[in-house]
């Protein structure tokens, strides 16, 4: 019994100093970590970063981005982030980007679009920029170059993993110029979130759903209309949408679901199945 509170004490003990000690690491920063809107962002900027810096993402994995309100502790836990990264079109940091700044006045808001080729103007900038790898390769260039200036001495850490991480978005480039070269063709979606994917690659993207806006039955009806016409083969489904509904359409199509996570925790491994789904190797593994 003794011994068990012993190792508890040890255990909450070295969590206390890693943490503290990797705030004092990032000798910098006044404070440790650096906050973004989706999970899938936490992704590039979490590899770009030593571990001693907090990375943490402000919409849970599933959520829909449209729709979320941030709960009051996490406004808290914004006051221990540096900086918080933003997409720049996403609709929630418009939304909430006053509120959360006035959270954490000392945060540093940086608006990573500025580093990337976006589509559409004013309001209908799209936000999914990270999932072509083309676009996401601009958007690694400029969190190096961002989070550089954040932490100036984790430099040579992060251009190497920048490096890295560029490395395998080429690569990840070439496996989507094969997939479409084999089968160019449009595909449905229900959330439009590979227009970067349709338009760096020369595919069609039909979208069951607008960003932010609801859509009326006869917009809908259109889409439904013009998949079956242009005979899509698959049917990009996203996490929490009614499930009834995605059949109904599947089967109005002819497109095969194909359940993708572009906003969730491993953008990589999403871009790897839509290229291998466009190439009609998902099956494989
Ligand atoms: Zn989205």
């Amino acid at each position: 019994m003794r011994k068990r509170k012993n190792i508890a004490y040890w255990v909450v003990l070295a969590v206390v100093l890693v943490i503290t000690g990797g705030c004092r690491r990032a000798a910098e920063a006044k404070k440790c970590g650096v906050t973004v809107s989706l999970p899938a962002v936490a992704y590039f900027v979490d590899r770009l970063l030593p571990d001693s810096i907090e990375v943490g993402a402000m919409i849970p994995p599933g959520d829909n981005h449209d729709t979320y309100s941030p709960q009051p502790s996490q406004l808290v836990r914004l006051t221990s982030s540096v900086a918080y990264v933003a997409l720049g079109p996403l609709e929630f940091e418009t939304t909430w980007r006053e509120r959360i700044v006035s959270s954490a006045p000392e945060m540093k808001w940086i608006d990573i679009s500025n580093h990337v080729d976006v589509i559409g103007e004013g309001e209908s900038r799209d936000p999914h920029y990270w999932l072509s790898p083309r676009r996401c390769r601009q958007m690694v260039e400029g969190m190096r170059k961002e989070l550089t200036g954040l932490f100036p001495s984790a430099a040579d850490y992060i251009s190497t993993e920048a490096r890295k991480l560029d490395g395998e978005l080429v690569t990840m480039d070439s496996l989507m110029v094969v997939a479409v070269g084999e089968r160019a063709e449009a595909f449905l979606t229900y959330h439009p979130s590979l227009t970067y994917i349709a338009a760096d690659y020369g595919l069609e993207q039909l979208a069951i759903e607008s960003e932010g806006i609801a859509v009326s039955a006869n917009s809908v009806r259109e889409t439904i209309d013009r998949a079956r016409e242009k005979k899509v083969g698959v049917f990009f489904v996203q996490a929490g949408y009614d499930e009834a509904r995605v059949g109904v359409i599947a089967e109005e199509t002819g497109g095969r679901i194909v359940k993708i996570d572009p906003e969730g925790s491993d953008p990589m491994e999403c871009m790897r199945l839509i290229a291998r789904t466009l190439a009609g190797r998902d099956g494989d593994d």
